[in-house]
């Protein structure tokens, strides 16, 4: 089984018009190519055509149970009004996470402004997933987007699990001693290269995430993701199927740790036969 758990539906080339059917199914193509099983789309911060919104995406997936929805929230927008209609849909099972944007929107993860935001992952079991790392567009600031600054939030609300996305690239070892610090802080791979892996970023993220598994991180903290469109899925599975780990190890990063973490009803087949279904083990 494959579980990708950081995809978009945004269009990217054109904020102004929405391309939400067209990007869905593109997606949906792309995971049938790629043998991907489920996946999680993330929704934005921002409030534009081209990006849309939680509600839209819930509806326009209600009939794919493979698609699950984590909710964009926007540090300078967001009302409490949003928060209650989030909770309804995470009652309803088909938005599973939360997601902050810190570095495009200038916050800190730790801003008392977001307490409403932990509070409503705390009742409802859903992980927060935070930006982190380098920004796509340039006007991002930095600072808010580094890694180091989950673990202030992350230790003062441990009933929350926190996913650091992009392990924090570049600050990778940053956010290799945040996930092996805090128990409720996990990452995800997605995001390292805009379409596909070159041979040579290839090999020195092979390096990166080789250190990170041998120096403490455990597999069962990683979660593969892509951040498709901006990732190619393809490039992705090979990137995995060319690291050298163990299979079991692989296996908690393609899906268990993601089934687990965000409670998704799908069961993995049982036994060894859903091996048959992930291309980098045939
Ligand atoms: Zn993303």
């Amino acid at each position: 089984m494959i579980i990708d758990c950081h995809v978009h539906v945004n269009n990217y080339s054109d904020e102004s018009s929405d391309k939400l059917t067209e990007n869905l199914n593109e997606l949906k193509l792309q995971m049938r190519r790629n043998r991907v099983d489920a996946a999680l789309i993330l929704t934005s911060f921002k409030d534009v055509p081209g990006r849309p919104s939680t509600k839209a995406v819930v509806d326009i997936t209600r009939d794919h149970p493979n698609l699950f929805v984590v909710a964009g929230i926007s540090f300078a927008t967001f009302t409490q009004d949003e928060l209650n209609e989030i909770g309804v849909l995470i009652k309803e099972g088909k938005v599973v996470g939360l997601k902050l944007y810190p570095g495009y929107e200038p916050f800190m993860p730790s801003d008392q402004r977001l307490e409403p935001v932990y509070d409503l992952a705390a009742k409802t079991g859903v992980p927060v997933m935070i930006h982190c790392g380098d920004t796509f567009s340039s006007k991002g600031k930095l600072k808010f987007s580094h890694p180091l600054n989950v673990d202030e939030v992350a230790v003062d609300h441990p009933d929350v699990n926190f996913v650091i996305c992009h392990i924090g690239n570049p600050w990778i070892r940053d956010t290799m001693e945040i996930v092996y610090k805090n128990a409720n802080v996990y990452t995800d791979i997605s995001g390292l290269v805009l379409g596909n892996f070159t041979d040579r970023f290839e090999k020195f993220m092979h390096k990166q995430m080789q250190e990170m598994l041998t120096w403490g991180v455990e597999p069962e903290k990683c979660l593969y993701g892509t951040d498709w469109p901006i990732s190619s899925m393809e490039s992705y599975l090979e990137f995995m199927d060319s690291l050298s780990i163990p299979q079991k190890d692989k296996d908690k990063m393609m899906y268990e740790n993601t089934l687990k973490l965000f409670k998704l009803p799908l069961a993995p087949e049982n036994g060894n036969s859903f091996k048959n279904k992930i291309p980098f083990l045939s």
